[in-house]
């Protein structure tokens, strides 16, 4: 459903990413697991089309998205930091991007208030960022990545602002739309746990590289490398 071949990008003259392949099945949750600066997020903004990347090619449903401008990618993309528009109420947050597209406004606020009641918001719908918590903000950047029906969604580390009780629920929940939804996803985060939780596959980085994928029980009991093993936790 997702396929990546050969993807290179390099900042200056250091490769960031060195020829990434890595197929997503649709409807399946892979989280892409590796340490600090090793590739993730440019991996994602090359995906999203916010980042040109230098060679390779990215197919999502059979088209190729890198000759595609990035609102015509049919990716929803949610961030570490929520980065919802302040002077916007959560339901215009919603909307914004169906606005954007043309959908009629009594389609949009239909399809809005689904969306606030799949996360739990309906109560909000008219309050600005700044009054939600670090979790509410969040959900409501999922809705708003959800409302125009992406065929992919990414997701860059988007429980790491929030403290360890939010975070837990709130990946549950994730997980829990995720599956309603079947919405194939790529997940990124450093965090080994979250990502044994939540995935149906791992992906694990080094360097610009995939160093091994599987399911959790795969990568925790057989790691291929030294580095797969150190990284996972199984190693000691
Ligand atoms: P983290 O887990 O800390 O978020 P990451 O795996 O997401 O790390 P990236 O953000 O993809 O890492 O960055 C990979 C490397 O590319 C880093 O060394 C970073 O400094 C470099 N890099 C990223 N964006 C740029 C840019 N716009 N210009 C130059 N270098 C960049
Ligand atoms: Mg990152």
């Amino acid at each position: 459903y997702l396929k990546l071949e050969g993807v290179r990008k390099s900042f200056g003259d250091t490769p960031v990413l060195a020829g990434v392949d890595l197929n997503i099945a649709e409807g399946e949750l892979i989280t892409l697991l590796g340490p600090s600066g090793c590739g993730k997020s440019t991996l994602l903004r090359c995906i999203a089309g916010l980042t040109e990347l230098d060679s390779g090619s990215i197919r999502l449903a059979d088209k190729e998205l890198t000759k595609l401008p990035p609102r015509s990618r049919d990716v929803g993309m949610v961030f570490q930091s929520y980065a919802l528009f302040p002077n916007l109420t959560v339901s215009q947050n919603v909307e914004y991007g169906m606005r954007m597209r043309g959908v009629a406004p009594a389609a949009r606020r239909s399809r809005c208030e689904e969306l606030l009641a799949l996360v739990d918001l309906e109560d909000k719908r008219g309050v600005y960022p700044q009054a939600l918590s670090g979790g509410q903000q969040q959900r409501v950047a999922l809705a708003r990545s959800l409302a125009v029906q992406p065929k992919l969604l990414l997701l860059d580390e988007p429980l790491s602002a929030l403290d360890a009780k939010i975070r837990k629920n709130l990946r549950a929940e994730i997980r829990d739309i995720q599956r309603r939804l079947g919405m194939t996803t790529l997940f990124v985060t450093h965090d080994q746990e979250e990502a044994l939780i939540l995935s149906d596959r791992i992906c694990i980085m080094n360097q610009g590289r995939m160093v091994q994928e599987g399911s959790p029980e795969q990568l925790y009991t057989a790691p291929r490398t030294e580095f797969a093993a150190r990284f996972m936790g199984s190693y000691n």
